[in-house]
């Protein structure tokens, strides 16, 4: 599990992130595909959780106009599925961003904690951390054969330029 940059309280009031506009937001977290196979493996986790282009498919929200993650409590925003979530919502608010043919580590300011720490020297420190942790060979092996999660996310703010096989792009 990645080491989250923002704390469980904070996230537990925000009530932003695992909410989307649309059903088939962008913003749905994509699965590694060992992720898939862990879910379907999960007793209660139907098939229609996750989407043919390996997103999570997010479903009405009862109590909204909007959707929501199909795996989150309403109630007292928890994931349900918490030590299984995925490594893009380990990684969130920063993602993986192909961009003019680099592969970048950038960050959704959306987040309001981030929005206020980025600057910090936690955050400089964090990011260190989290480049040289995605730049390793396993998360390099992990990459290659999940090319799928290397998105291309508009409105983020690239942090660092990750050193990735050119195969990959
Ligand atoms: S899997 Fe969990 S952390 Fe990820 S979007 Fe769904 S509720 Fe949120």
């Amino acid at each position: 599990m990645i080491k989250q940059f923002v704390p469980q309280e904070f996230c537990l009031k925000c009530r932003g992130c695992c909410r989307f506009k649309e059903a088939n937001s962008v913003w749905s977290p994509c699965l590694l595909d060992e992720e898939i196979q862990e879910l379907l493996d999960k007793p209660g986790i139907p098939a229609a959780s996750i989407a043919i282009d390996r997103r999570i498919q997010p479903i009405a929200n009862p109590q909204g106009i909007d959707f929501i993650c199909p795996f989150l409590e309403t109630l007292d925003n928890q994931c349900r599925i918490y030590d299984l979530r995925p490594f893009e919502c380990q990684l969130y608010p920063f993602l993986i961003n192909l961009r003019k043919g680099k592969v970048l580590l950038t960050v959704d300011l959306n987040c309001p904690y981030v929005y206020e720490k980025i600057n910090s020297q936690e955050a400089k420190e964090y990011i260190v951390c989290l480049t040289n942790y995605l730049n390793s060979r396993a998360l390099r092996s992990m990459f290659k054969d999940n090319p799928q999660i290397i998105q291309a996310y508009g409105e983020v703010r690239e942090v660092a330029e990750l050193n990735l096989p050119h195969e990959i792009k």
